[in-house]
């Protein structure tokens, strides 16, 4: 992740969009290691993947997962600095900073179209979302995006198999991760960096 600069930053409400389906509210702990995010001074990121229902429209959570500072330091650390420059550079090639100006300017239809693609999220049967979040404020600078799902494949691309070895390794030496999750992230890893 970029140093953000700090002029650019500006706070909002945690929206709907990036609520834990288990309580329908914010979510209040780190998925990983369950450090509180509202009393601790690090920010914290949070990835919802969802499938939209043919039949109805409606959004199904697929997978939710917030993740403090000092896990997402560990994970990054479990990936060798080769695939994280590749994804870096990926980044810088694929996303427009006028895209991001304007979102933090006009301050709302955050999730309208795919950060990379720029396909209208209405055209999407499934995408991601992520945030950036310090307390109970969400930070708006580079983040929130919404990702279509191809994003995250091309990203898995430029990882190297020894990278993705080592990430199963990082999820397996973390306890309490649920099941589903830590099976899901084998297949289909999470693409914040
Ligand atoms: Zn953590």
């Amino acid at each position: 992740m970029e140093k953000q600069d700090f002029d650019s930053i500006n706070f909002q409400d945690i929206p709907a969009d990036f609520y834990c389906d288990s309580n329908d509210s914010v979510f209040e702990e780190c998925t990983f290691c369950r450090k509180k995010l509202f009393t601790s001074s690090g920010s914290y990121m949070i990835e919802k993947s969802f499938k939209i229902n043919p039949n109805n429209g409606k959004k199904n959570t697929v997978f939710e997962y917030a993740i403090c500072m000092s896990c997402n330091l560990k994970k990054m650390n479990a990936m060798i600095s080769e695939s994280v420059s590749n994804i870096k550079l990926y980044m810088q090639e694929n996303f427009s900073q006028e895209d991001w100006e304007l979102k933090i300017n006009s301050g709302s239809n955050l999730f309208k179209k795919c950060a990379v693609t720029g396909k209208n999220v209405k055209e999407l049967s499934e995408y991601n979302i992520i945030g950036q979040f310090l307390s109970n404020k969400m930070v708006v600078g580079h983040f929130p995006i919404l990702l279509s799902p191809s994003i995250g494949e091309e990203i898995q691309e430029l990882l190297s198999q020894e990278t993705k070895d080592e990430f199963d390794d990082f999820m397996n030496t973390i306890n309490d991760v649920p099941p589903e999750l830590k099976e899901l992230f084998k297949t289909k890893r999470p693409v914040i960096v």
